[in-house]
């Protein structure tokens, strides 16, 4: 079990009760109450660059007939130790897994694609054919905290079930490609691979252990282990004095079979034709068990040592597998890290188009203050878009109109007694040199939309 230190701070602080007795990992009474390491939270100023990133992301999925789909966050851990596998990092030491009231095995989901693999078998989807499916959400890792690595992030997962490519395998890059494109994103390299099927992954296992058991001496701890647990992922290690001994491994693509090559060059015929660009990695290998034949990934330099913002491949296997073998299904998926792609916009300077609100309502006196809300009301009526901020706050006339500027608004709208009685309101705009102007509540609507 890998619960963390951190899921257990939590627990105390939430279970601090009225009895007085402490529980195991509780804070003092009089400590500030903090979040938990590496689990972010999201403030109201990063929440637009988000929702750009959200909103480009389901309106390109929408275009490729692609539909949105909601499973729980946490699962059964039995799902992730099966197709994740048990020699991965993740379900060797970075799983939230603890045991519910009922004494159930649960896992926070440390990714999603067994998630919709799980619910596609459970409720019958491939029955109705090959299935088209996207999910944003959390998914929770212990990993160690850095730049763009963090214990809760959040992934858009993107799968095709049901099609056996490699024509969706080609879709899923177009479609990264395309939401770049729409976000204005420059400097995305796409590589990929093929990792054949089991029995090529086999053979080719073999070899690699072979080389690097006569390499043994140039192998670092973390390599040393993973040739017994994992040896593929040796490929992948990070430590530049690994880089030689990698480079001069056996490479994947030269023991293919005729089949998986000719997969492999479908997709590329297709990445060509499209005038995409990629290219060929024979070290890329995923971090998961389920990964059979194709598998990418998306890079940038402008993001330091997180250089990965996508990865996906095929698992042709993983249908049949959660399933108990009741069914099989090829399959393919992505998963993309949405911080990864926020930095991005940001290290770009992609500014989310401005959320300020179009008008802020101040009022001074005891009717005014009465009146406010009802005055907004009948123009939230009539301009259901328009961003109308009532001001809440104690204070007088200063007070409040050095909020309405602060707010970024064009326009603040003032209410006094004096308006309440004559039924007017004075529309002052904040953002240029035109005069104040009193408005009877009536125009006020018209008066805006003109503004807009
Ligand atoms: P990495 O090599 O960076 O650890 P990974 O191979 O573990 O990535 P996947 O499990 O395939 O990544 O997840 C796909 C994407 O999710 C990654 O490319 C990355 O953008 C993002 N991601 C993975 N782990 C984290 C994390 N701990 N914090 C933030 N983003 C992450
Ligand atoms: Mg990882």
């Amino acid at each position: 079990m890998a619960v963390g230190r951190a899921s257990s701070e939590s627990t105390g602080a939430a279970d601090t009760g009225q009895s007085g007795t402490s529980h195991p990992g509780e804070l003092p009474r009089m400590t500030k109450i903090t979040g938990i390491r590496g689990m972010n939270d999201i403030s109201p100023s990063q929440t637009p660059a988000w929702q750009m990133a959200e909103h480009a992301a389901r309106e390109v999925l929408a275009t490729y007939g692609y539909r949105e789909v909601r499973p729980p966050i946490v699962e059964r851990t039995e799902l992730f130790r099966r197709s994740v596998g048990e020699g991965t990092d993740i379900v060797e030491k970075e799983m939230y897994t603890f045991t519910d009231r009922g004494g159930d095995s649960l896992t926070l989901r440390p990714e999603c694609t067994a998630s919709c693999v799980r619910a596609a078998i459970e409720h019958g989807w491939l029955r109705e054919g090959g299935q088209r499916i996207w999910h944003i959400g959390p998914m929770f890792r212990y990993e160690r905290p850095q730049k763009g690595r963090y214990r809760q992030f959040h992934q858009l997962d993107v799968e095709c079930l049901g099609f056996p490519g490699p024509d969706v395998d080609a879709e899923l890059m177009l479609i990264l490609a395309r939401l770049w494109r729409r976000l204005g994103l420059e400097g995305l390299e796409l590589q990929i691979n093929s990792l054949g099927s089991r029995p090529t992954q086999a053979r080719y296992r073999e070899l690699l252990v072979e080389y690097f058991q006569r390499n043994r001496d140039a192998l670092d701890d973390d390599s040393q282990r993973r040739l017994t647990t994992n040896p593929l992922r040796i490929l992948d290690s990070k430590n530049p004095e690994m880089q030689q001994i990698v480079a001069d491994a056996p490479s994947i693509l030269d023991h293919l079979d005729p089949a998986e090559a000719a997969h492999l060059d479908g997709i590329r015929a297709m990445l060509d034709q499209a005038g995409l660009a990629y290219s060929l990695n024979p070290r890329l290998v995923r971090g998961l068990d389920y990964y059979t034949s194709t598998v990418f990934e998306w890079v940038t330099n402008r993001l330091g040592a997180q250089n990965a913002v996508c990865g996906g491949g095929r698992y042709d296997g993983l249908v049949a597998e959660v399933g108990g073998g009741g069914q099989s299904a090829p399959a393919i998926g992505f998963a993309l890290g949405m911080e990864r792609l926020v930095a991005l916009l940001e290290e770009a300077s992609i500014e989310p188009p401005a959320s300020a609100p179009d008008a802020y309502l101040v009022a001074v006196g005891d009717a005014a203050a009465g009146a406010a809300h009802a005055l907004a009301e009948r123009v939230r009526d009539a301009l259901p878009e328009l961003r109308l901020v009532v001001d809440a706050a104690p204070g007088g006339m200063r007070a409040k109109m050095k909020r309405a500027d602060r707010s970024g608004a064009r326009m603040a709208l003032i209410l006094g007694d004096d308006e309440v009685a004559a039924r007017t309101v004075s529309l002052k705009p904040l953002r240029s040199d035109s005069q104040q102007s009193a408005v009877a509540w009536a125009e006020l609507p018209v008066r805006l939309a003109a503004e807009e």
